[in-house]
C-alpha cells in the first residue's frame, strides 16, 4: 500500500532505534528516504540498510544541533532528491543527572540537540512545504515530558518544549496543509534504554500495564500513520504509545 507518491521523508537519527524503525516503514509506503546519522560512517549505513530493504533514499551526515550542518544538509537535499514533505524530527540524546549534580552543559546540551533542533528543522521546511500546500512534521517526543522523571530534568523539559511547539506551529501552519504532531513513546527497546542501570530498567516495568517493552516499529507505524491520509485532520496532538505507562 502507498501512502505516499514517492515524497521525500527527512528522519533525522535514522542510524538506530526508532528512526531507523521510521526510516523503513516510510520508506516501505514508497516515501522517499533521506536519513541522517551524524557520522559519515553511520550515514553510509543508512544509505546500506535502504538499499537491503529495497527503499528509495540515502543516508546523509547532520548534527541536529549545529545550525550550519542542518543548513549544509538542507542544501543537500535541494541539490538532490529536493524539499522534504515530511520531516520526522527524532534525533535526540540523554545526559541524565539530578539537578543538584547537573553540569549546565549536560542541561544546554540536551536542549540544544532535542528541542532547538526542531526549530532549526522545522523552519528550513517550512517554506517549500507552504508552497507546496501539503506538508507534514512529526516530533519525537517522550512519555517522560507528560509524567516527568527524576534525574531527567533537562530531557523532560526538552520534550515538554517540543509538545508545546508541536501544538504552537499547528495553530500557525494549519491552513497551509501543513499538519504538526508529536508522538510520545514510552519505555522503547533501543540502545538508549538498553542504557538504563538495570534496577532502573525493572522499576519502569512494573509500572507498564501491557507489562513489556515497546518495540521501535510499534512508534514508526503511529507515525506512519500521522504521514498518510488517514491523518490529514489530525494536528497538534500528541499521540502516546506507551503501553498504559502513562494515563492522563
Ligand atoms: P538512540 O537509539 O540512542 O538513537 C539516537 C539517534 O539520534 C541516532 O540515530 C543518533 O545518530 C541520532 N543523534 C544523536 N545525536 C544527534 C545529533 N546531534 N544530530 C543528529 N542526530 C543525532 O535513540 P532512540 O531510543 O531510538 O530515540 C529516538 C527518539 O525517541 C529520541 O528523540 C528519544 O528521545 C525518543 N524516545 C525514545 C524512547 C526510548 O525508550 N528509546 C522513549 C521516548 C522517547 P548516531 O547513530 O550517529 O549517533
Amino acid at each position: 500500500m502507498s501512502d505516499s507518491n514517492d515524497k521525500l521523508a527527512l528522519v533525522t537519527g535514522a542510524s538506530r532505534g526508532i528512526g531507523k524503525a521510521i526510516a523503513l516503514e516510510l520508506g516501505r509506503r514508497d516515501f522517499i528516504i533521506a536519513g541522517t546519522a551524524t557520522t559519515q560512517a553511520g550515514a553510509e549505513g543508512v544509505s546500506a540498510l535502504l538499499a537491503e530493504e529495497g527503499v528509495a533514499g540515502r543516508g546523509y551526515r547532520a548534527d541536529v544541533g549545529s545550525s550550519q550542518s542542518v543548513e549544509e544538509l538542507m542544501q543537500a537535499l535541494l541539490d538532490g532528491p529536493g524539499a522534504p514533505a515530511v520531516l520526522v524530527n527524532n534525533a535526540g540524546i540523554t545526559r541524565d543527572n539530578l539537578l543538584l549534580r547537573m553540569k549546565e552543559d549536560e542541561w544546554n546540551e540536551v536542549i540544544n540537540i532535542n528541542l532547538n533542533s526542531m526549530f532549526r528543522l522545522a523552519r528550513a521546511c517550512l517554506k517549500p512545504m507552504t508552497r507546496a500546500r501539503w506538508g507534514r512534521i512529526i516530533n519525537i517526543s517522550s512519555v517522560v515530558g507528560s509524567s516527568g522523571n527524576p534525574g531527567q530534568s533537562n530531557y523532560c523539559a526538552s520534550k515538554a518544549g517540543i509538545e508545546g511547539f508541536t501544538r504552537s506551529l499547528a495553530r500557525e501552519i494549519g491552513s497551509r496543509g501543513i499538519t504538526v504532531n508529536a508522538v510520545a513513546p514510552g519505555f522503547i527497546k533501543t540502545d538508549m534504554t538498553g542504557a538504563l542501570p538495570e534496577n532502573q530498567a525493572r522499576e519502569m516495568l512494573k509500572q507498564i500495564p501491557l507489562q513489556r517493552l515497546g518495540r521501535a516499529e510499534e512508534v514508526a507505524a503511529v507515525v506512519r500513520f500521522l504521514a498518510s491520509d488517514g491523518g490529514a485532520y489530525i494536528t497538534g496532538e500528541t499521540v502516546h504509545v506507551n503501553g498504559g505507562m502513562y494515563l492522563a
